[in-house]
């Protein structure tokens, strides 16, 4: 059900369940998938384990399997090619649906392993094009990998006269959306750091917020991102309302308040050079 988004979608999953489908899991692939965050492997995993429908469970696994079988040098990160393997699982599904996807999710992962897979103690040797090419490793066939983009931001670690962080929950669409992030914006053409933050944050605020040195280059890599995250330390002489959204929060402390790793990260930082903190 996602990754980044795995809790609200299950949410909001279990509640789809209650009101479209009278609190019972649904139990054919088209309405299984108009759930929310259940894709193609989860829908076939739940069919077939639970209910035993000829549906299958296509991972990372299975596919190493399949093409090893088959000799198949497509290029699976192509979405046809994993159309076709599944197309050729699903051919192969008999009635026992769960015991068999659940088998061969087992087989790809304690048999035939990326490297060095357990040949001659694989029930499906004697089937395998890969095994008696001699080659089962150089199958499945990978193109080029996703490109990790480089995403640079300007972080502002803003501490009130009572040693407070401020916080900010992100609103807009992303991997973040409804965690409690430092206040961050990316970087902007013709203006420093310290004064694209000092703008940002005096309209968060509505006071004036002093910018200091940049404390450190933070980075944490994500699937498809690769963030630097410039972080500056930044004070205010006060603590003014704050509007819906944003928060005070005690560094490290903070269950109400979850925090991605990335931002973690920082706090971590921090606390592990207050010399630093006082330094900026
Ligand atoms: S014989 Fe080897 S390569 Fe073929 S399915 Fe079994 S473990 Fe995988």
């Amino acid at each position: 059900m996602g990754y980044y988004s795995r809790a609200r979608n299950l949410h909001k999953g279990a509640q789809q369940v209650v009101s479209q489908f009278g609190g019972q899991i649904p139990r054919t692939p088209d309405e299984i998938r108009s759930i929310s965050g259940i894709g193609p492997y989860s829908a076939g995993a739940i069919l077939s384990i639970a209910f035993d429908v000829r549906e299958p469970a296509v991972d990372g696994n299975v596919i190493r399997v399949f093409t090893r079988l088959d000799a198949n040098g497509d290029d699976v990160t192509k979405t046809p090619v994993v159309k076709a393997l599944t197309t050729r699982v699903r051919s192969t599904i008999p009635e026992a649906a769960g015991d068999f996807n659940q088998a061969l999710m087992e087989l790809g992962a304690l048999v035939c392993r990326p490297d060095n897979p357990l040949c001659d103690n694989c029930p499906v040797q004697a089937f395998c094009a890969a095994y008696a090419q001699g080659n089962p490793e150089q199958y499945p066939v990978k193109g080029k990998r996703t490109e990790v983009k480089d995403l640079p931001l300007w972080v502002a670690l803003v501490q009130n006269p009572d040693g407070q962080w401020l916080v900010q929950r992100q609103e807009q669409g992303g991997i973040f959306k409804g965690l409690w992030c430092f206040p961050l914006m990316p970087p902007q053409a013709q203006i420093t750091p310290e004064a694209g933050l000092q703008t940002h944050l005096q309209t968060l605020l509505g006071i004036p917020v002093q910018v200091n040195t940049q404390l450190a280059e933070i980075t944490h890599t994500l699937t498809h991102r690769h963030m630097r995250m410039q972080v500056y330390t930044c004070t205010v002489t006060e603590s003014p309302p704050l509007n819906e959204g944003l928060a005070w929060v005690t560094p490290g402390h903070h269950p109400d308040h979850a925090m991605p790793i990335a931002h973690q990260k920082i706090t971590r930082f921090v606390q592990a050079h207050p010399l630093l903190l006082l330094l900026a």
